[in-house]
């Protein structure tokens, strides 16, 4: 038997598994909650035990939800001709909170790494093709039925072709480059046959940076996303 009691080890070891946290956080954390003899831990449970009974991934992005299908890929005011591709919820986060991004998501669950294991059987690439798919399906339907003149409705996207733009987001980083080839290869066809383009965020220098100190990558991705001045 350890010093501390099994009640008492038992939080540590589950606060110890959360990302970015080490033995003596995890320690303090605990004690925390044995200190303030309040409802927080009462609170913190409920609270976890709430969003695992109900939070589920949607239906068409996987984002998390509490409904089948989510707020936004419910919402009659997001374009389902653009489509944004990202490893993890919190990317939608991100996006959402800039603003700038009217468009539908897909959420893939990471990234290609054979350094962890994660190969492409590991994400939600059929998925994905069943998204694009019925986006895509949506756009010819609607083109060939008149309901709307796709050229005027997106006369003010630069990159509309009158079809789906599939928007990569994964990280500027090795695993998040592979798979944004991987998913430009799975769709080769439909990229042929002008049904879809895909785009890849350009993402380049951060403001204040230093050319001097900028990696290739990044002054690579930095030069291909230059734009008129
Ligand atoms: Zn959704």
């Amino acid at each position: 038997m350890g010093v501390l009691p099994d009640s008492v080890q038992k939080v540590i070891d589950a606060f110890e598994k959360l990302p970015g946290v080490g033995p003596k956080s995890a320690a303090r954390m605990a004690y925390h909650f044995l200190r303030a003899r309040n409802n927080d831990a009462i609170n913190l449970a409920n609270s976890l035990l709430t969003m695992d009974q109900n939070v589920v991934n949607c239906r068409d992005c996987f984002n998390v939800s509490e409904t089948e299908v989510c707020s936004i890929c419910d919402s009659p005011l997001r374009d389902t001709k653009q489509l944004c591709v990202v490893e993890d919820p919190l990317d939608v986060v991100a996006f959402e909170n800039s603003g700038v991004y009217k468009g539908v998501y897909f959420v893939l669950g990471g990234v290609i790494s054979p350094a962890d294991g994660i190969g492409a059987d590991e994400l939600r690439f059929p998925e994905l093709r069943m998204r694009v798919g019925n986006l895509t399906s949506k756009i010819r339907d609607h083109k060939s039925s008149g309901e709307m003149d796709v050229a005027v409705e997106f006369a003010d996207n630069p990159t509309n072709k009158g079809c789906l733009e599939l928007i990569i987001a994964t990280n500027p980083n090795l695993e998040g480059e592979a798979t944004a080839v991987y998913i430009q290869d799975l769709f080769r066809k439909e990229i042929s046959e002008g049904t879809l383009h895909i785009t890849r965020l350009a993402m380049g220098l951060p403001t204040g940076a230093d050319l001097e100190y900028t990696d290739r990558l990044t002054l690579k991705r930095a030069l291909e996303g230059r734009r008129a001045y």
